[in-house]
């Protein structure tokens, strides 16, 4: 999937699982800092791809980007994988702990859970691509949602474009028109 597809599908999986569960109260800081996670954790898995938006945004990303492919052993292997998200996980933890005294009002805690959120969620929409997941790394065979390949879609290309992102868009819009209420109430009781 491209990034934008997985920044979208990164906010909406956190979406739910904020609003799906007991509605729980939050600093502003808490929520910004969040989004940002998850936003990071989104496309962070493509770490291991030269092209990805994460490294193309950055001056010499390019460079750097092909030093990550070749340590992180290619794409789509050790970041798109259950280990790789338990070894990021670790990693994102450690580096909140560091960071948590410039974040005063901040939970790192649930910041960490939206960083790991967007992470899953980017496995997650892979699994749909032709290329299929190694999740079970180092058991190297690649899943996929279908199972048969050939019904699943190619990154980038007509599928992913005219119907996963604009679908993932629709049921954004539908789940702010109808739950309205519930996004009001967050808004006044439960962000502090
Ligand atoms: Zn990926």
């Amino acid at each position: 999937m491209t990034g934008r597809t997985h920044d979208l599908a990164a906010i909406t999986a956190l979406g739910a699982v904020v609003f799906f569960g007991p509605m729980q109260t939050f600093t502003l800081s808490t929520t910004l800092v969040s989004v940002l996670a998850n936003q990071i954790g989104g496309i962070l898995p493509d770490i291991d791809q030269p092209t990805a938006p994460f490294w193309r945004n950055l001056p010499v990303g390019k460079f750097f980007g092909r030093i990550f492919d070749k340590l992180l052993g290619g794409h789509r292997f050790i970041t798109h994988s259950i280990l790789g998200l338990f070894l990021f996980g670790l990693l994102a933890k450690a580096l909140l702990v560091t960071l948590s005294p410039i974040m005063p009002h901040t939970d790192i805690g649930f910041v960490w859970w939206a960083f790991m959120i967007g992470m899953v969620s980017h496995l997650v929409m892979d699994s749909f691509t032709k290329e299929g997941v190694p999740w079970l790394l180092p058991i190297p065979i690649k899943f996929g949602l279908p199972p048969l390949k050939r019904m699943r879609i190619t990154t980038g290309k007509f599928a992913e474009a005219a119907v996963i992102f604009p679908g993932i868009i629709a049921l954004d819009v539908w789940f702010c028109a109808s739950h309205y209420h519930v996004l009001l109430e967050f808004v006044h009781r439960h962000l502090v």
